[in-house]
């Protein structure tokens, strides 16, 4: 039905298109650029927002651009948004980093010599790669060590016995600690226990380091939207329904939008009177109303001939031939059993509840004036104690490993998990209160200023975020990005499918940043356009949960 109309350049009707994008981040927009590329205009992104981008957001504040959600690209080469910012002027060829001076002092202010950090983090960096190994040489792990955390814990244990004294160790333990703390940051979790060992590997990293966009990132936005003509977006339409059906279901809900009676009823009406009526006139006119009433269902059903209803918040409905859907994980995690009609198949629900979706939160902390050491650009936090989860109103701020400078008058902190989630629930300026008692503790000075404002994110209160991004958690796996990434078809026969997926959370070695986002988008759009071959047919459909179904397809259609 939509598959000869995709290769079509017509634009859409106000609430009719060929396809349906639901999200207007990266990935949907890198969806409808790619049917733009290739002449498909009959598209509508659906965006629940106000402004498009989704955890992609750069504010003014300080006299600059500052990022709430994505910060970095993550590597050059190969990376299609390294790419995409060169190409309009946003990243320069040379990019020469910042020198980074780094201290490191314990709760008591007093400062730790760079050598020592510098030690332990060469020793981080060396657990954390071997932990990344497993993924790819397949080794066996030491018995019930599981996540993470557990193996670089146990590496960093072993690392410690050699030393002599107690006080070496224990200061050794507080700067693996704060790496910890902060690759729960990087993984998107309350602790390094929570994430898979065996999958962390899955991840693949590219070339190239981490390369700022000087305007923001959100700069990004601009070439990506626009082509896209404004009638084609959307914007404040959160989607609560996703209709994608199959040819039964469909056929009972075109009737009843039309105030009529389904095709199961057209039988019914059929079987009674051959009940009731007694004399064969009287019943030859029966059934001639009755294929009449049939045929005009028909007929009204061609007038509609959308396979796909996607229903807004406010009621407002949108019909399509294919949707793809790229609402973050967190987001699917909450609604997914109630956006999708029919439910998703449940090897999908059962992926979408293992992966982990944890929070990260960027604290700022804007200064009338400048307080600290020029050259100092971070200040590492040694907590001495440890975060409870019991009692997270007193906790929660020795989650923040670190403030690192963004300018003179401006710090910047990260937190993730459980210690996120509390913060979230505070006022910013108890935020600004507690991280300048934070401040003036570790740098031992009470003349640390209070900051004049205090922004903090708060992506696990996001109704359209509801987290920060995907990783493995122990027990899940990269097959469970696969399940969800898989795209759903309407019925057997079909050879493109209904209902597609993308989004960071789709993208098995990407997952997690805005390349993952885009490719994911791409992925969705390029499987929409592509050529009808063998190759394209998939498996999976509502009907066909088992292999023997899928069989009878193939035997019916032959
Ligand atoms: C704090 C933080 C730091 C990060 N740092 C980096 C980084 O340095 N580098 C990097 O590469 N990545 C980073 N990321 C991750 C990166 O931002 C995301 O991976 C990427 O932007 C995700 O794009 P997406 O299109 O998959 O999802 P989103 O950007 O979340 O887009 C999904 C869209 O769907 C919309 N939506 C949700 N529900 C509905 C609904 N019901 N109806 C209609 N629309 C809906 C949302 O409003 C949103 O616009 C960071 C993320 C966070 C939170």
């Amino acid at each position: 039905m939509g598959d000869e109309s995709l290769q079509s350049s017509k634009k859409c009707e106000s609430n009719k298109s060929n396809v349906i994008i639901i999200g207007g981040g990266m990935a949907g927009l890198a969806a409808a650029n790619y049917f733009l590329k290739n002449g498909m205009m009959d598209f509508k992104i659906l965006e629940a927002r106000k402004r498009l981008g989704g955890r992609i957001i750069s504010i003014p504040l300080n006299k600059q651009n500052v990022e709430l959600g994505a910060n970095f690209i993550h590597g050059v080469l190969g990376n299609p948004i390294f790419e995409l910012a060169m190409a309009n002027g946003l990243v320069n060829i040379v990019n020469i980093p910042k020198p980074h001076k780094v201290i490191a002092a314990t709760e008591d202010g007093k400062q730790v010599p760079f050598g020592v950090v510098q030690e332990i983090h060469e020793a981080y960096v060396c657990f954390l790669r071997r932990c990344e190994e497993y993924f790819l040489c397949q080794y066996l792990p030491p018995p019930d060590i599981h996540s993470v955390g557990e193996h670089i814990n146990l590496e960093a244990t072993i690392f410690l016995e050699r030393l002599p004294s107690s006080e070496e160790k224990k200061l050794r333990r507080l700067i693996f600690d704060c790496f910890l703390k902060r690759e729960t940051c990087i993984s998107g979790c309350t602790t390094m226990d929570e994430v898979d060992l065996l999958e962390i590997g899955s991840y693949t990293e590219l070339q190239g380091g981490n390369i700022l966009i000087p305007s923001g990132f959100s700069s990004i936005l601009e070439p990506m939207t626009k082509n896209i003509p404004q009638e084609n977006i959307l914007s404040q339409k959160p989607v609560t329904k996703i209709i994608w059906d199959t040819c039964e279901h469909n056929a009972q809900r075109n009737s009843e939008d039309l105030g009529e009676e389904s095709e199961d009823s057209d039988q019914t009406v059929i079987e009674d009177i051959s009940k009731t009526s007694t004399t064969s006139n009287e019943r030859n006119t029966i059934l001639l109303e009755a294929s009449a009433i049939k045929a005009n269902n028909q007929r009204t059903k061609k007038k509609n001939p959308y396979v796909v209803e996607v229903i807004c918040e406010n009621g407002e409905k949108f019909y399509g031939n294919h949707v793809i859907c790229t609402v973050p994980l967190g987001v699917l995690k909450e609604k997914a059993s109630s956006l999708f009609e029919p439910s998703l198949p449940q090897y999908k629900i059962e992926s979408i509840e293992r992966l982990l979706f944890g929070t990260v939160d960027k604290i700022f902390l804007e200064y009338e004036r400048p307080f600290l050491n020029p050259e100092i650009t971070e200040i590492m936090l040694l907590w001495e104690s440890s975060v409870t989860t019991e009692n997270l109103s007193q906790s929660w701020f020795k989650k923040i490993y670190s403030f690192i400078k963004v300018s003179e008058t401006l710090l910047m902190g990260w937190l993730s998990g459980k210690e996120a989630d509390y913060m979230e629930t505070l006022p910013m300026e108890e935020v600004g209160i507690t991280c300048t008692k934070v401040l003036r503790k570790f740098l031992n000075d009470p003349f640390v200023p209070e900051p004049i404002k205090c922004v903090c994110t708060s992506w696990r209160n996001q109704p359209y975020t509801k987290g920060a991004y995907t990783a493995i958690a122990v027990g899940a796996s990269q097959s469970d990005i696969e399940s969800i990434a898989q795209p759903l078809f309407r019925n057997v026969h079909d050879n493109k499918p209904v209902l597609l997926f993308a989004g960071e959370h789709t993208h098995s070695s990407f997952y997690s940043t805005v390349h993952g986002a885009y490719l994911s988008g791409q992925t969705a759009a390029r499987r929409l356009l592509a050529n009808d071959t063998a190759e394209n047919i998939e498996l999976e459909c509502p009907q066909a949960a088992d292999l023997n179904s899928w069989i009878q397809g193939i035997q019916l259609e032959g």
